[in-house]
């Protein structure tokens, strides 16, 4: 590799160390929200280690939810996380996968791109790594990226990434970081916080030539003074630079506690960085005040079908919608109360879905396949009918248009084709035109991704909530409205309130508000776009019926 003059562009690198799950996505976007708040632009990185080439193809009950970028790049939840902590949109660059970089090394192979060199993952994979980092700073024009490397440390398959990290700090040492995100168990037996599992972990990062300059040390408890000595000692980090952070009730208050431990001081003054303006927190503090005490409580009812893996129930396939409600409600000084409503219960006994005159608001979120779809499409007509605040996201709209066709509209058996292709009536399908339309893009084949333009029809509820006429969503799925029933519904009563410009997809179906308090349902995913201080308007439509509804009761 050539040897590049120092570029200036800065780099913290964020490591995990003991296991995961500890919140080092968490701790990479509070240090972006920290570094933005002292006026210092930065792009958040994640480095996924596994062969998917996207997260596109991965079960959101294994890895989590599907986060589509503006580009229609299907990424890890992590970057959903870092788009809310710092309030803007990333660009496709600020995610990697090793299917990815093999894929573009590998392509290269193939063009003859490597002058009959024998392509070896050390250097040409690694140098593909150092590329991209190098092309994610340019693009998004940032003073410092901060990369996430996703794993533990040790891991097999990230190893490439490390070697990468090493090789960017050997060229310009001073404009590199190495955070690592540790864990510090306090096992019930002993009821003392261990340190020698992080000890371990940072000789284990040091074997590939990388020495931590700052340890954040996640625990149950803060670290004591005896403790951080230890860690210092052993690890070779000094006090100053070990961050303690002990579990918090929200997730919003890890930004301000970091800076509890003067976080951005040590980060900043580390890179060199001359006189920077303090941080000014205080918005986000009172909406990290929000988040943990919350208001007037609102009940709402999730209906869907990721929850169950094993004991567990994983809301981590609903992030975004979680967090989504959770902004708009805070905004209307309320505290979601969240309830999962396992579809497949209603759909073995329809009559179930009588408890859902106990929700403020019923909400169901996109989907695929055929599990609990007619339990889906009773909780909807439930809903509709007993005028309790509904919102469809993309799945949760195709078939709350569904049930509008075949109980309103008089059109018997009317589905979807993606789970009925022998419908009499199938309301929502694939386009032809558009599968012709979406081979031609670079994702997914025929999944509609990403950002797409949509117009407002006057008068209308999603019209008055977003207070303009056209607006720009994510999308990620492949069924569409038919347009041959477009009139058929319209004269029954569905009113399509969102129109593509082209006027032949559907974006936005709704129940005038005297036929129905808030009946509305989203071809595209909202949730993608809600940041914590710029709640989503749709969402916070929805929250506002439902505390309407709340205080009627
Ligand atoms: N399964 C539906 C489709 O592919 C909806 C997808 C979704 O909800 N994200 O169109």
């Amino acid at each position: 590799m050539k040897r590049r003059a120092q570029s200036g562009h800065k780099y913290i690198f964020v490591v995990g160390g003991v296991m995961s799950g500890v919140g080092k996505g968490i701790a990479t976007a509070s240090i972006g929200k920290l570094l933005t708040a002292r006026g210092v632009s930065v792009n958040l990185v994640k480095i996924d280690p596994y062969l998917n080439v996207d997260a596109g193809t991965m079960n959101p009950i294994e890895h989590g939810e599907v986060f589509v970028l503006d580009s229609g790049l299907e990424t890890d939840q992590d970057m959903g996380n870092y788009e809310r902590f710092l309030e803007r949109d990333l660009g496709g660059d600020d995610y990697m996968t090793s299917g990815m970089v093999y894929g573009s090394v590998i392509a290269r192979e193939r063009n003859l791109g490597y002058g009959g060199k024998c392509v070896e993952t050390i250097p040409h994979v690694r140098d593909e790594v150092i590329e991209r980092l190098r092309r994610a700073a340019d693009v998004s024009n940032s003073d410092i990226s901060v990369v996430e490397i996703g794993g533990t440390v040790g891991d097999f398959q990230n190893a490439l990434y490390m070697d990468a990290a090493r090789v960017i700090h050997l060229l310009s040492p001073h404009d590199v970081l190495f955070v690592m995100v540790s864990y510090l168990p306090v096992p019930g037996t002993l009821g003392e916080m261990k340190t020698k599992p992080t000890q371990n972990a940072v000789r284990l990062l040091n074997s590939y030539g990388v020495q931590p300059d700052i340890i954040i040390a996640r625990a149950a408890h803060p670290l004591d003074r005896k403790r951080k000595e230890k860690l210092a000692i052993s690890c070779n980090v000094h006090p100053a630079m070990i961050v303690s952070a002990p579990d918090v009730e929200s997730i919003y208050d890890v930004p301000v506690n970091f800076e509890r431990d003067k976080l951005s001081d040590i980060l900043l003054e580390s890179l060199g960085y001359e006189e920077k303006p303090e941080a000014d927190l205080s918005v986000w503090k009172e909406f990290a005040d929000k988040a943990r005490n919350g208001g007037k409580r609102v009940k709402i009812g999730i209906v869907g079908k990721y929850f169950d893996t094993g004991d567990f129930v994983l809301s981590d396939a609903y992030i975004s919608v979680i967090e989504s409600i959770k902004f708009s409600a805070y905004a209307h000084d309320a505290k979601p109360e969240i309830h999962w409503l396992n579809a497949k219960t209603y759909e073995a006994n329809p009559k179930a879905v009588a408890e859902l005159e106990d929700y403020d608001g019923i909400l169901v979120p996109g989907g695929f396949g055929e599990t609990g779809i007619e339990g889906k499409i009773a909780a909807i007509k439930f809903a509709r009918e007993n005028k309790i605040p509904y919102f469809g996201l993309c799945y949760g709209m195709q078939l709350m248009t569904v049930e509008y066709a075949r109980n309103v509209g008089g059109l018997k058996n009317a589905h979807t084709t993606e789970i009925n292709p022998e419908t009499p009536h199938p309301i929502i399908m694939i386009l032809p035109e558009q599968v012709e339309k979406l081979a031609k893009k670079d994702y997914g084949g025929s999944m509609r991704l990403g950002a797409y333009p949509c117009d407002l029809v006057e008068g209308t509820i999603a019209r008055k909530a977003y207070g303009k006429e056209s607006i720009s969503e994510r999308h990620r799925h492949r069924y569409e409205v038919n347009p041959e029933y477009i009139e058929r519904l319209s004269k029954a009563g569905l009113v399509f309130s969102g129109i593509s410009p082209d006027r032949r997809l559907m974006e936005i179906a709704e129940l005038p508000k005297k036929e129905h308090p808030f009946m509305l349902g989203t071809q595209f995913h909202p949730e993608m776009k809600a940041r914590p201080l710029s709640p989503h308007p749709l969402f916070s439509a929805f929250i506002k019926a439902a505390i309407e509804r709340k205080k009627k009761a």
